[in-house]
């Protein structure tokens, strides 16, 4: 039987590994671009070297990132000063949009290149409109955790968000995390279902040889310890467990004869078509939404592509809380979880209690001992920063329509309805007043849209036009099945990833299963 997997981003590596493990040797096609050459050659000097011995020459350059200086808006986060993982309008599948232009990749990888790879599993009541049951979410979840680098303890997160695995493998927490996390277990009463926290839960590889606290998570990691769906692509690869092709940019896929045609444009340009028995549409939400309005032809639909919304807001901790860096990993180090009277859903928080932007940002990656420089240093000394995410519910939207050749996309900005937003910040600013800490809404930067999107062409149990059954399929297709966020009916606030590779995983395993419950459940 031919496979393909179109895409090799978080979404397609679920599909690919079940494929895998039930002994199918998949084609990936991928347009799969690169970091630039310059770039890489930086990355192997550093990566043979200990951090204390980069100069600060090479950590400028890996670090480098104009976006910091935009006073009014959040850094856009990069990955060793490049933003290529990052898709963009080209000649073969033009975008034109209206605000800001929805997140899409067509990197190798796709953005999990340069993702936070922060995970939770999804809380029932953020998928209540799913079709699917959560607890066979959560049985996936499972399949997807135990075959990656992971990094979580046993806390009082696990009162709603299960650990899901056995290892036990954490990253060492900072002082300042540690310090926040102790007054959290002295003065906030942990309560299922209303409020919880804990270490934060990260893919990310604990062992000797991988996490060197170098300092530098936000702008990728030299050593490769953030996991990343290419380590695995990689992987497979080198195996012979699949085929992959980069240089494939596809444009549409027409079923006929019970197979699928595949049409894509290769490197040069030059449109080319190869037959598949079944498709697995991984191309991230945007560009899969693509592909299938290519696919459909003529369609005038204007398609709703969902977004997380949230905020950054620096918060104020009366007391000084020691600045480990660069001694320390800077991913977010604590999960805070909320909900209560009027939160419907889940309020995730990332606690970034050690981040090198926000001391770059007030200038102070150097020593320096003047006035400004001690006035700032004390400043930080006071601050980090939260990160706010909301469900999708109380997020804005984009609208995604295909005119000719174009993909038109317009952002429309929401912001959490007031009750919403007014119960949600009191309810943070009720927690973190108990620890000392104050946040600093007049700074909060308020995100109506995220690098987290999906929902154009929802699973339903009765899908009508443009929407798809639980297997990813819309009606009229049989062989056709999308995998990625485009089929999520909602987007829980407490992360999407670990929740994507997941769904991907079941719907080719509730295919090629051979065994008899995975198929009747
Ligand atoms: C800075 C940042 C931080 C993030 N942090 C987190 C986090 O901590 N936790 C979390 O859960 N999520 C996070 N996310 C979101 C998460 O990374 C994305 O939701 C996820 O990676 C999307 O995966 P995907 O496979 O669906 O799509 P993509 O990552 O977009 O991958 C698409 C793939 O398809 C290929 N492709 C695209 N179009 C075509 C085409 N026409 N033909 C052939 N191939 C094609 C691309 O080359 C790519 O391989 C973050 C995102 C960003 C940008
Ligand atoms: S601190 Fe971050 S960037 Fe540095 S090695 Fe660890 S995970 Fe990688």
């Amino acid at each position: 039987m031919d496979i393909v997997v179109i895409g090799s981003g978080l979404s397609a590596i679920g599909a690919v590994k079940a494929l895998v493990n039930n002994g199918i040797k998949p084609t990936v096609l991928d347009v799969g671009n690169v970091l630039e050459e310059d770039k890489k050659e930086l990355i192997d000097k550093l990566h043979n070297k200990v951090p204390a011995h980069w100069t600060s020459k090479d950590r400028e350059q890996i670090t480098s990132n104009d976006t910091v200086k935009n006073k009014g808006s959040i850094p856009k986060k990069l990955l060793f000063g490049s933003d290529y993982f990052y898709g963009k309008s080209n000649s073969y599948a033009k975008v034109l949009s209206q605000g800001s232009m929805p997140p899409f990749s067509y990197a190798k990888g796709g953005l999990s290149a340069g993702w936070g790879a922060a995970v939770l599993p999804a809380s029932q009541i953020d998928i209540k409109d799913w079709p699917i049951d959560h607890n066979e979410l959560d049985k996936y979840c499972q399949i997807i955790l135990d075959d990656l680098p992971y990094s979580s303890v046993e806390d009082g997160l696990s009162l709603n968000f299960p650990r899901m695995t056995h290892k036990n493998t954490q990253l060492q927490l900072s002082t300042r995390a540690s310090i926040l996390l102790d007054k959290l277990n002295k003065k906030v009463k942990l309560k299922k279902d209303d409020t919880l926290y804990g270490e934060a839960r990260l893919l990310v590889d604990t062992t000797d040889n991988g996490c060197q606290y170098c300092g530098e998570c936000m702008s990728g990691c030299v050593y490769n310890s953030i996991y990343k769906s290419s380590n695995d692509i990689e992987k497979l690869q080198k195996n012979g467990e699949i085929e992959y092709f980069s240089e494939h940019l596809v444009h549409r896929l027409v079923e006929e004869d019970n197979k699928v045609l595949v049409e894509f444009f290769d490197k040069n340009g030059i449109k080319q078509t190869k037959k598949f028995d079944k498709v697995f549409l991984a191309a991230g939400a945007v560009n899969s939404t693509r592909i299938i309005l290519n696919s459909l032809k003529n369609t005038k639909k204007d398609l709703k592509l969902k977004t997380r919304g949230g905020f950054v807001v620096p918060v104020f901790s009366f007391k000084s809380l020691p600045i480990d860096w660069p001694v320390v990993n800077t991913q977010p180090s604590l999960f805070l979880e909320y909900r209560g009277d009027r939160l419907e859903h889940w309020v995730h928080v990332q606690v970034a209690s050690d981040n090198e932007l926000l001391l770059k940002m007030l200038g102070l990656r150097t020593m320096q001992n003047n006035f400004i420089s001690k006035l700032k240093r004390w400043i930080a000394n006071h601050t980090y920063l939260l990160l706010v995410n909301y469900h999708s519910d109380h997020s804005g939207t984009y609208e995604v329509k295909l005119e000719g050749d174009t993909l038109k996309t317009k952002h429309n900005p929401a912001y959490p309805q007031f009750k919403v937003l007014m119960r949600s910040w009191w309810k943070l600013f009720t927690i973190l007043f108990k620890i000392g800490s104050i946040p600093i809404y007049p700074f909060a930067k308020l995100n109506s849209g995220s690098y987290h999107v999906g929902g154009t062409l929802p699973m339903k149990n009765d899908p009508q036009d443009f929407e798809t059954d639980k297997l990813g399929r819309l009606k009229g297709m049989n062989n056709i099945h999308i995998v990625d966020t485009a089929v999520f009916p909602s987007l829980p606030g407490t992360t999407i990833g670990l929740l994507m590779m997941a769904n991907s995983y079941r719907i080719v395993d509730k295919i090629f299963s051979k065994d008899k419950d995975v198929k009747n459940s």
